[in-house]
């Protein structure tokens, strides 16, 4: 695993192939060699570095088969490199700098950060609770929409925060069809305790959820002042969506991108660590699932 910090640290340890390759094979078998075809736990090597062969069926599988990096049309150190910008780069880094940076097809710089972001969807595996404070904000397009309705390149995000004293503790954003109770109930059982404390303006929907259980105090929105935090949090997310990517069709793995990185910030190198963990547990993804969306 990575524990440096800087760029050297990081060529020293993942600067070749073969290096690559070692971490993804502890990764993807860290129990030792188990036969995904007949479940037969001995294995001898192939020709092809990090390629295991069963002994009983005689299936190979490289190390790059069912994770993220199948079917990877450059070398993998150059994969490596790319987690490392797209995770220690504060305020990110775009497919087109990739591109720039690794000497990539535009296309191929494209199809693999969008592999990166795919593994940072949350695994909806912590809850936010305490303090929590709800809204939902608009995205993209132009003129003005009603109240809780996407149009046109308008996309509707709900967004959430855990309050910690005058900061944010973790956050959690879904790109909505409109803000009826319907796209908003699953957002709250995914991403909300049922203890939490939750402040929202006095939205309809909202009322609706007070009524099925759900702690909520509604408070007339001050020009969000008195929502300032959440406020905050959206401002700064339409500042990074508009710094790096300009107009973007299909929002959420870019929120995906944007919430991860957020509840991580204080991990730094740790960020890689965990990415590369993901991509290597992670189903393969062609190019038609990855732009499905679009
Ligand atoms: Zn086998």
């Amino acid at each position: 695993m990575f524990t440096g910090l800087s760029i050297y640290d990081f060529q020293e340890q993942f600067g070749d192939d073969e290096s690559c390759i070692d971490a993804l094979v502890k990764l993807k078998w860290p129990d030792g060699f188990k036969c995904r075809y007949c479940s037969y736990g001995n294995y001898c090597k192939t020709k092809r570095y990090g390629e295991r062969r069963c002994c009983s069926c005689k299936k190979p599988e490289s190390a790059t088969a069912h994770t993220l990096f199948h079917k990877l049309k450059f070398p993998i150190h150059k994969a490596f490199m790319m987690i490392y910008l797209i995770s220690t780069t504060k305020k990110g880094i775009s497919a087109l700098e990739l591109h720039r940076k690794m000497g990539v097809h535009k296309r191929t710089a494209l199809l693999f950060k969008r592999k990166v972001m795919a593994s940072m969807s949350s695994l909806l595996l912590f809850k936010m609770d305490g303090e929590v404070e709800v809204d939902e904000t608009h995205v993209g397009g132009k003129g003005k929409v009603k109240r809780g309705r996407a149009k046109g390149d308008k996309k509707l995000v709900v967004i959430g925060i855990q309050r910690s004293g005058k900061g944010i503790s973790r956050a959690y954003a879904r790109q909505i069809d409109n803000a009826g109770v319907k796209e908003l109930k699953p957002f709250f059982q995914d991403h909300i305790a049922r203890e939490a404390q939750i402040k929202t303006d006095g939205w309809r929907s909202y009322r609706s959820l007070r009524k099925k259980g759900w702690n909520i105090t509604q408070e007339k929105s001050d020009g969000g002042k008195n929502f300032d935090a959440l406020h905050r949090f959206i401002m700064n997310f339409k500042a990074w969506l508009r710094g790096i990517f300009g107009s973007v069709r299909d929002l959420q793995p870019y929120l995906d991108e944007y919430v991860f990185k957020f509840n991580r910030h204080k991990l730094k190198g740790g960020i890689f660590n965990i990415l590369l963990k993901r991509m290597a547990n992670y189903p393969p993804r062609t190019r038609k699932e990855i732009f499905s969306v679009t």
